[in-house]
């Protein structure tokens, strides 16, 4: 596919964004020098396409910040699991922060040298996923309830073989963003109150197979300020101490995710500086402690790296309303149905004319099934191509098969190349698990 050569990818370097106007032929936006247009040809539409070189340098930010301390990135993988994503970042060092069986299995396949750098959190781990992750010696479990260590206990003995715990507190700290993304209150079902955590250690001393490897906290996503993560830090950090004039010696302070974007794309937004002030914030709760410090940035590493592409099929008009009816719908991507979410949408190819206002939306028999209401933009008609930017993080990961539409296509443009990470799905692939079940045999 033709390149233009004089958008390398050191062009997209410092942007909070690797879309971009290309320099050569009509005015048209490009990720990585190449056109949108001809991916979408190529691949068809809807079509997530991703910037390696993006997340590579999003992840390092953090590597940077953390640079002289002991410390390991763990991308939180349920932000975008994409195996080939997976790779890339592994192939950086990434250690990888799982929620289910599935997710170990994806670092597994795509990075199996990574598994000692595996920490698993979830509520409801259940007894095999617990075996698996033992058997596979990732390196540790987040345990989020004390009935969870019991078994995690149990499972470890039956298998002779040490668990690393670390114990998921909830710090009690309120973070200002959506309530559904929201996670460190006492109100929520994650973690144990970090007022029983001191009892809760001393108590797995009993147990033989339980090693106290860390402590963890993830108090929500999509936060923008450093402070709460500040707080709830000192309140881990003076755990730490309880625990260590008890006789217990954690080895590591895991901060979780959860450090937000910006969705505006203000052009004033550092995210290196943002990076920056999040880990002093953290640092600066944890002084005067020698322990390694773990982070589980998902959103932040590979949101802005990546667009869903869609193609417009109708313009039309209903009362007061014009409606821009897309090929992607909220199966696609579903967070401004789910969390108000805001995404830029922007014309690959802007046509002359005064912007207009909108409500961007997609084919799904849903009224919820909506990119943008009451947005201005730049005029577009039936076959132009639009950009739905930020839709890295939280995008394929929630997609789904509702109304019976196969999931998008995948590209991840990496230096000079372009690459198919996922083929769109086949309808056949969509009804072979199902069974018709109407032969006419007795039920
Ligand atoms: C979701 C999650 C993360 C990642 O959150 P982001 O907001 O994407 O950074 C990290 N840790 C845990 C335990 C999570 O559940």
């Amino acid at each position: 596919m033709d390149r233009d050569s004089t958008t390398a990818a050191g062009r997209a370097r410092g942007l909070a964004r690797p879309f971009h106007s290309l320099t050569n032929g009509p005015q048209e936006l490009g990720c990585g020098g190449y056109s949108l247009t001809a991916l979408a040809g190529q691949y068809g539409t809807p079509l997530y396409v991703y910037s390696a070189d993006h997340i590579i340098e999003r992840f390092g930010y953090f590597e940077r910040a953390l640079a002289g301390r002991e410390h390991l990135v763990c991308y939180a993988v349920k932000a975008n699991s994409s195996l080939a994503i997976l790779r890339l970042l592994a192939e950086h060092g990434a250690g990888f922060d799982i929620v289910s069986g599935g997710e170990l299995r994806r670092v597994l396949t795509a990075a199996p040298e990574a598994v000692g750098r595996v920490v698993f959190s979830g509520a409801g781990k259940t007894a095999e996923e617990i075996d698996f992750a033992l058997e596979s010696n990732i390196l540790a479990f987040h345990v989020e309830s004390e009935a969870e260590l019991k078994l995690l206990a149990a499972r470890a003995a039956r298998r002779k073989r040490k668990a690393r715990f670390s114990l998921r507190v909830n710090p009690d700290v309120f973070a200002e963003t959506h309530p559904y993304i929201s996670t460190g209150l006492s109100e929520h079902k994650f973690g144990i109150e970090i007022s029983q955590a001191r009892r809760i250690y001393n108590e797995a001393r009993s147990s033989r197979w339980l090693v106290a490897h860390g402590v963890s906290a993830h108090i929500g996503s999509q936060i923008r300020t450093a402070e709460p993560f500040g707080a709830a830090m000192a309140r881990v950090a003076r755990l730490v101490c309880e625990l260590e004039r008890d006789g217990i010696r954690l080895r590591s302070v895991d901060a979780g995710g959860g450090l937000g974007i910006d969705y505006e794309g203000s052009a004033e937004f550092d995210p290196q500086a943002a990076v920056n002030e999040y880990v002093a914030a953290i640092e600066g709760a944890l002084k005067g402690l020698d322990i390694k410090l773990l982070l589980e940035p998902g959103r932040f590493v590979v949101a802005q790296a990546g667009a869903l592409l869609a193609r417009v099929l109708y313009v039309k008009r209903n009362g007061k309303k014009t409606f821009v009816i897309t090929d992607a719908g909220m199966n696609d991507l579903i967070r401004p149905a789910l969390y108000q979410a805001w995404h830029e949408i922007v014309p690959v190819r802007p046509r002359p004319g005064a912007k207009k206002v909108v409500d961007v939306v997609g084919p799904v028999c849903e009224s919820g099934d909506f990119f943008a209401h009451d947005r201005r933009m730049k005029p577009v008609e039936p076959g132009d191509l639009v950009a739905i930017l930020d839709a890295g993080a939280y995008g394929m990961a929630q997609s789904s098969n509702y109304n019976s539409r196969p999931r998008p296509a995948e590209v991840l443009i990496a230096g000079n190349e372009v690459r198919l990470i996922r083929r769109r799905e086949s309808h056949e692939e969509l009804l072979a698990p199902e069974l018709v079940g109407l032969t006419g045999a007795a039920v």
